[in-house]
């Protein structure tokens, strides 16, 4: 078969691979379409922790090719979306229910063969079945929709909250719908780049701000009055991790969603923290939230249709992380398999 093998930084090539037989419990999959992820990006950069040689994708879904022995649940055909994130089930963390907190996590694409591949050995834990009918277009975005569930999960949102969502991305635009499904009644959008803040209008959003022109700190505080309630970073810059911080009310809350590059930081006043009151949260992949994120899709919830998709052969899967890395266009898929 054919695969994106990523060997060292800068070094990412479409191989020739066998597929060797299935173990038990494991299942063959025939991967149909595979989202291509800032993380690749920075995985392939060296920027991002990975284990080497390995199949890049873990945004993917497809058919069931075939079954290893002891497999129940699936069968030849069926149509799956996969959940990366691989948990042990033993570890302190893992103990305390905080699977993707675990000491062994492993991840499909990242240190175990992933789906930017025509097949990938998938365990059958690790499978979800798509409801039928589920839109094909879709499958690419379970992944990462079943992240920023988690992200609203930890955000706390309550009715009536003002919400800014720095970054118009996949992400934030995803962000933006789940945050008007938590009840935000004000939703503000912070994106220099007018075709996604057009989207982002288009997807509800109350206001939308263009950091380029205007001061976004002030623009906040002249629509909310105090600050937002809740300020979620999805850009993963640290001029906005930094400017989050300033945007957020007394008493309120800021999220970091956005992946800063390693090490890169910048400076806190701790007594604003104390004395705002201020409670900072991360968010971290997507403990027990793959069932609701196909649910959030197939029901509506989350509308993935506008966004702007580029999709690739395998054989494009370099100039793929080009359009993700320069912001091209707003979802890269890759399709190893197309329908
Ligand atoms: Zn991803
Ligand atoms: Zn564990």
């Amino acid at each position: 078969m054919k695969a994106a093998l990523f060997e060292k930084a800068g070094h990412l090539s479409v191989v020739q691979r066998p597929v060797r037989s299935l173990s038990k419990g494991e299942v063959l999959v025939l991967v149909h379409s595979c989202g291509v992820c800032g993380t690749d990006v920075h995985i392939v950069a060296g920027e991002s922790r990975s284990s080497p040689p390995v199949v890049l994708g873990h945004e993917f879904s497809g058919n069931v090719e075939d079954v290893g022995p002891g497999v129940k649940r699936f069968a030849q055909g069926d149509a799956v979306a996969v959940d990366p994130n691989i948990s042990c089930g033993t570890c302190y963390y893992c103990r305390r229910g905080l699977v993707h907190l675990c000491s062994n996590l492993r991840a499909l694409g990242v240190d175990i063969d992933g789906g930017m591949a025509e097949f990938c050995i998938v365990p059958e834990q690790q499978l979800y079945a798509l409801p039928k009918h589920f839109p094909f277009a879709s499958s690419a975005f379970i992944e990462p929709v079943s992240c920023v569930l988690h992200g609203i999960d930890r955000a706390k949102i309550v009715v009536g909250d003002s919400v800014v969502i720095i970054g118009a991305g996949t992400i934030g635009l995803m962000m933006l719908q789940l945050a008007r499904a938590a009840g935000a009644a004000e939703t503000i959008v912070i994106e220099p780049l007018e075709q996604k803040r057009a989207i982002a209008r288009d997807l509800g959003a109350t206001h939308v701000l263009n950091p380029l022109t205007e001061n976004v700190r002030d623009a906040v505080r002249d629509l909310t009055a105090v600050g937002a309630d809740v300020v979620i970073e999805c850009a993963g810059r640290i001029s906005t991790a930094e400017e989050a911080l300033g945007l957020v009310r007394r008493g309120g809350t800021v999220e970091y969603f956005g992946v800063c590059a390693l090490g890169r930081t910048f400076p806190i006043e701790p007594h604003l923290i104390y004395g705002r009151e201020l409670t900072i949260v991360g968010s971290y992949v997507n403990p027990h939230t793959f069932d609701r994120a196909i649910k959030a899709l197939s029901s509506g919830i989350i509308r993935v249709d506008e966004f702007p998709v580029t999709r690739f052969p395998l054989d494009g899967v370099q100039e793929a992380l080009r359009y993700q890395q320069e912001g091209l266009t707003i979802k890269c898929i890759i399709e190893p398999n197309p329908i």
